[in-house]
């Protein structure tokens, strides 16, 4: 049993893909520390938060240790994690808390671009490079698929060039690192992103005020990341219409403009608005569009 502590402590990746955007989720909660990014700990100033620099990869294992109470980590590093364990008889230790929304990607199942992709019977008897072979031998097993897992921490996506695998599973964002090896996605074993993992029971001591609160702002600043107020001028034919492209409005305000004809709409939005989505807007009757950011509500 870990002793009490008064004081949170978050992992973060020191580096790489998800260091910078997981410190700015957290500044964005009203956290700051003292130390400088250089360093492999950061005391908290504005609150008894704490991270730890690492590498993602010791993320899972630090929290299974209880070094850390919360960890910033993709979710493919923290199911790896969690299938080794469960293929060793091992219970889970930690937890998806919440999906963080960025560092997204794909654990794919890539294939040469002369295969034809008939489906995962055709993988068995082949050999498979991959960083997680738990992931891929439980979704083999899922599959009824006999395969080799050929294990490799790094350059998966060059394994079938050299002749080491057949094919590969690997994370894909764009894809470009696929199509430069002349591979081609055939399907995805998991959806991953950024995930704020934690502990299977809430804290007992201190920490679970803090807990609370952190996880209260997080909700806050998580649900107005993409939101963006929509203003437009439409005639009132053309409204219905318009209502079916923004499913992720909330309570739209119409006001009438001129005559009974013009209205204009006001439209708090949680999805992202794209160039697209505009344009589509626009065919649709939308005139005079205006997006405008949120910079915080209190409902
Ligand atoms: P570290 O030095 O901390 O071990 P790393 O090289 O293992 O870093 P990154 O390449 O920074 O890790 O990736 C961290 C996470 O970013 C991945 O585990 C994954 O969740 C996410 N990610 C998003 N897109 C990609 C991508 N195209 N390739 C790899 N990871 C991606
Ligand atoms: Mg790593």
């Amino acid at each position: 049993v870990p002793a009490a502590r008064d004081r949170l402590r978050i992992a973060i990746q020191k580096s790489g893909r998800l260091g910078e955007p997981a410190r700015a989720l957290l500044a964005s909660c009203g956290l700051s520390w003292r130390e400088s990014r250089d360093k492999l700990f950061c005391y908290g100033e504005t609150l008894p938060v704490d991270l730890l620099l690492v590498r993602d990869d010791d993320i899972p294992g630090l929290l299974a240790d209880g070094v850390c109470d919360y960890g910033i980590v993709g979710r493919n590093v923290l199911e790896e994690f969690a299938a080794e364990r469960a293929g060793g008889g091992k219970p889970a230790v930690s937890k998806e808390i919440r999906p963080l929304g960025f560092g997204g990607c794909r654990l794919d199942i890539a294939v040469p671009d002369a295969w034809e992709w008939e489906g995962p019977q055709q993988l068995q008897g082949k050999r498979i490079a991959t960083s997680y072979p738990g992931l891929l031998a439980k979704w083999l097993a899922e599959q009824q698929v006999e395969a080799g897992v050929v294990m490799l921490s790094g350059s998966v996506e060059i394994a079938p060039r050299l002749g080491q695998a057949d094919v590969i599973c690997d994370l894909v964002s764009s894809g470009a690192t696929l199509v430069a090896n002349q591979l081609k996605p055939a399907v995805t074993i998991m959806q991953s992103e950024a995930v704020l993992a934690g502990p299977l029971q809430p804290f007992s001591d201190i920490r679970g005020e803090l807990a609370q609160m952190l996880l209260r702002r997080l909700d806050g600043v998580l649900r107005l990341k993409d939101s963006r107020l929509l203003m437009f001028q439409a005639q009132r034919k053309e409204v219905p219409a318009l209502l079916e492209l923004l499913p992720d409005a909330e309570q739209p305000t119409l006001l009438q403009v001129d005559g009974a004809d013009t209205l204009a709409l006001q439209a708090l939005c949680h999805g992202a608005m794209t160039w697209q989505r505009l344009e589509d807007l626009k065919r649709a009757g939308a005139r005079g569009l205006m997006v405008l950011p949120v910079e915080r509500m209190l409902a």
